[in-house]
């Protein structure tokens, strides 16, 4: 049996993907090593046969050696049409690889290349707007070991982004891209985070009118999230990335020894209690404890008001980490499977914001896939579509420039 598109989407997380010696990317968007690295892959947008979604975004590990063993291959057929075929089965599934925007290759007023401002992951817009992660500076280092912050921002990006800069790529990204969403990140800044990030928040709600996601490292004075509420922002994201205590401390020394876990599952629940539901998330990487706990975050955030999206640990080549073995695709369909029943036992409208497909991970309405056909399932599908109804013009409304209106 040919795999759903949801489950190529887990199985390509896991297994990557070869590209056939003959295939031409000409044109199409290319590797961004930015921010934390896990955008280290090959873009592409998978078509989805049920009427739930139309694609599927999915940034397929291509450079990481267990890429070069995956039983997955890339392959053109004529100048811009591709499949990838499974040598296992000779399944054979038709993918879309997104082209390069014209915008990648201009500069803003400042002379600064809008593809080291910000860059597209699935449909919106990444900027990692903060200073370099002060987990990096410390001695002995401090970051998470999965991570690449420290060595992608201001080489491959600019290190610190000027506002009019992010303002100019955001025009563009919106205007020739279609963006609706712009995500701005940043590691941890001590407790300047979120008044570092606040003057990006209010420009582009003011100047471009878009929606405007931030996710930094948890802060104790938690009136800062009120604070950047009232700016406009639309999402806040927690990365809390581990349950298991013992883990969470392994992988992330700086998280731990700084914030304590407590404190992510705090701000998550404050913030959940600010922004109406689905807008709150709690990231999770799943692959690396074992998966009962990664269930156990999911169970947690959900119960928080948030919804969980979970990352498919990647072992990206430069990360303390590179040495790891992916995780294995049937644990990681449990796991996915999970985020869609915990969503659905809590009615969380996911996927009621247009245009938000994020090709890092498997998004909780991707998982829908995966889900049996139940009374259960329709009756949740049949509200979350009233709820994309419901919330248009809400939107629409929240996607005008401040100035505008
Ligand atoms: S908090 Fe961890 S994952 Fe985030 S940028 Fe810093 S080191 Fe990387």
């Amino acid at each position: 049996m040919p795999l759903n598109s949801c489950e190529l989407e887990i199985d390509l997380f896991c297994k990557g993907m070869r590209i056939s010696p003959d295939t031409s990317l000409d044109g199409v968007r290319g590797i961004s090593r930015t921010r934390a690295g896990l955008g280290s892959g090959l873009e592409a947008a998978i078509p989805v046969e049920s009427g739930l979604k139309r694609e599927i975004w999915v940034n397929v590990p291509v450079v990481e050696p267990f890429a070069a063993r995956s039983p997955y291959e890339l392959v053109a057929e004529g100048t811009s049409a591709y499949v990838i075929r499974d040598d296992r089965s000779g399944h054979e599934y038709r993918v879309r690889l997104p082209e390069e925007p014209a915008w990648y290759r201009r500069e803003t007023a400042n002379d600064v290349p809008m593809n080291r401002v910000g860059v597209l992951q699935g449909t919106y817009l990444a900027i990692y707007a903060n200073p370099i992660c002060a987990f990096w500076n410390y001695s002995p280092r401090l970051n998470c070991r999965f991570c690449t912050t420290g060595q992608n921002v201001g080489a491959n990006e600019v290190p610190v982004k000027a506002v009019s800069d992010v303002i100019e790529t955001c025009w563009a990204a919106k205007e020739e891209s279609g963006i609706t969403f712009v995500h701005l990140n940043g590691g941890f800044q001590g407790s300047r985070g979120l008044d570092f990030i606040a003057p990006y928040v209010r420009a582009i709600k003011e100047e471009v009118g878009l929606l405007v996601g931030v996710q930094l490292a948890p802060e104790r004075d938690l009136s800062r999230y009120d604070r950047l509420v009232e700016l406009g922002v639309d999402h806040l994201a927690f990365c809390v990335e581990l349950m298991d205590a013992d883990w969470f401390a392994r992988v992330c020394p700086g998280k731990a020894r700084v914030h304590g876990q407590a404190l992510y599952f705090t701000a998550m629940q404050h913030a959940a209690g600010l922004l109406p539901p689905g807008a709150v998330s709690g990231e999770v990487i799943a692959g690396i404890e074992p998966e009962e706990q990664t269930i156990a975050a999911i169970d947690r955030i959900t119960e928080l008001g948030a919804f969980p999206t979970v990352c498919i640990f990647r072992p990206t080549v430069g990360s303390d980490m590179e040495g790891w073995p992916p995780p294995e695709y049937k644990a990681m369909r449990r796991v996915m499977m999970h985020v869609y029943e915990a969503c659905r036992a809590h009615w969380l409208p996911v996927g009621a914001a247009p245009n938000i497909e994020v090709s890092l991970v498997v998004n909780p309405d991707d998982a829908a896939l995966l889900a049996p056909r139940t009374a259960g399932f329709y009756c949740y599908e049949a509200y979350r579509r009233l709820i994309r109804l419901a919330a248009k013009p809400i939107f629409s409304r929240r996607m005008r420039p401040a100035r505008a209106r």
